[in-house]
């Protein structure tokens, strides 16, 4: 039988569509190797990000952040760290088929699986994720999970730390500089995280080990190496998808590629994709139209501007991005669809920045320019 749609990939992206759509009534094939395993990252996002139709009871804490640059800022925003397990539940996939495989041939119509079996589909979704291929630019991070009162002296009075910045990790200012995450988790306990943003190749995790434990030993905060650990490493660039398969998710090219976030958009996008698949419509032309384009575009750019900058210049850009006003930061960071946020947003940097800054911001630009003259 000939589903309406196969979606190869249950990660938040997958899951989420998987289970929009199976609310609309459609008939929907849902493949992963491990359907069932607990995603064990830790996912946030802004609150304003998240569809009303998410229930409240995926939030394991809200918090209102804070940043380091060269000074602190202070972010007048709701930032929601979810719980994972909450997360998965409330993506439901009643009345989908979950298959337990793994995919090795997507086309326009149907999906071969590693059993050899092969399914039918209408719409075939490719929600594989990013992976960690090394010729991509990726994000890693190493952080630990501490009680509330062992992590305080790192906050120093803030709810969370959603960039410092701050030189106390041991490195040397020839050195790509990495920051601290530290978010609570609910529950009492805080994740603590040294992060390389974006690098190509990004910092080691054994790199990102040293520093996290300089930093926090300045800090004077007590380990006792038992904490709990979590690793991260993705390709913050999409894969390519084969030939009439639809991306979807980080896979599909809705991660932010300037700061690996994409769970909250995957999220929101579903609803749109999953009524192009009701519809018979271009469920590619629903999620990006022009405007859309156009914003990863400039993103793209962005992310060459964060792989072409000197160490020196990765704080002072940062100290004028968290100087925007705050609707300029917001269009920036979630305005996947507002290009002219994302472009208010990115002509204030360029008069904001300190001249070196400024021309690594323009030559990367024009570098991607010449190379669309060449190609
Ligand atoms: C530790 C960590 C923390 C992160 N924190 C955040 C955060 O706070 N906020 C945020 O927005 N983003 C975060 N990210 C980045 C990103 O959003 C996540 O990687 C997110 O999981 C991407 O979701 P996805 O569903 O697109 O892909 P994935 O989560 O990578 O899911 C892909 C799925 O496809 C399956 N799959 C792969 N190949 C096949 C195949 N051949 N056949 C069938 N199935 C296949 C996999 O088993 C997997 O279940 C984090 C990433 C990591 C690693």
């Amino acid at each position: 039988m000939r589903a309406d749609v196969a979606i190869v990939g249950l990660g938040p992206a997958g899951r989420a569509l998987a289970h929009r759509c199976s609310r609309r009534g459609l008939h929907v094939v849902a493949i992963d190797p491990l359907p069932d395993r607990r995603w064990q990252a830790t996912y946030a996002a802004w609150a304003d990000e998240l569809p009303a139709w998410l229930p409240a009871g995926v939030i394991a804490a809200a918090v209102t952040p804070r940043a380091w640059t060269t000074t602190e800022h202070l972010i007048d925003r709701q930032y929601c760290v979810l719980d994972t397990a909450a997360l998965a539940d409330a993506l439901t996939l009643t009345g989908a088929a979950v298959v337990a495989d793994r995919a090795v041939e997507l086309t326009a119509d149907h999906v071969v699986l590693d059993s050899g079996e092969t399914i039918s589909a209408a719409t075939v979704i490719d929600a594989r994720g990013t992976g960690a291929p090394t010729s991509a630019a990726q994000q890693t991070a190493y952080g630990i999970v501490v009680d509330a009162a062992v992590a305080a002296p790192a906050l120093g009075g803030a709810d969370a730390l959603f960039m410092d910045w701050r030189p106390d990790n041991g490195v040397t200012h020839d050195r790509p500089p990495s920051f601290l995450y530290a978010v609570p988790l609910g529950s009492g306990r805080v994740l603590l995280e040294e992060t390389c943003l974006v690098g190509r190749p990004a910092l080691r995790l054994t790199e990102l080990r040293t520093r996290l434990t300089a930093r926090l030993a300045a800090r004077g905060v007590d380990l006792t190496g038992d904490e709990p650990i979590e690793r991260v490493r993705f390709a913050v660039e999409a894969p390519t998808v084969p030939r009439g398969a639809v991306g979807f998710g980080s896979r599909g090219g809705l991660m932010h590629p300037c700061t690996g976030y994409s769970v909250a958009e995957s999220l929101n996008s579903a609803d749109t994709a999953a009524a192009a698949i009701a519809g018979g419509g271009d469920v590619g032309r629903a999620l990006w139209p022009i405007r859309a384009r156009t914003v990863a575009n400039m993103r793209a750019a962005g992310l060459r501007t964060l792989l072409a900058a000197p160490p020196e210049q990765v704080v002072p850009f940062f100290a004028a991005f968290f100087d925007l006003p705050e609707r300029l930061q917001r269009a920036y960071l979630s305005g996947r669809q507002d290009a002219s946020g994302t472009s208010a947003a990115m002509l204030a940097m360029l008069l904001r920045a300190p001249a070196p800054v400024r021309a690594t911001m323009v030559r990367s630009s024009i570098g991607r320019q010449n190379a669309r003259i060449r190609s």
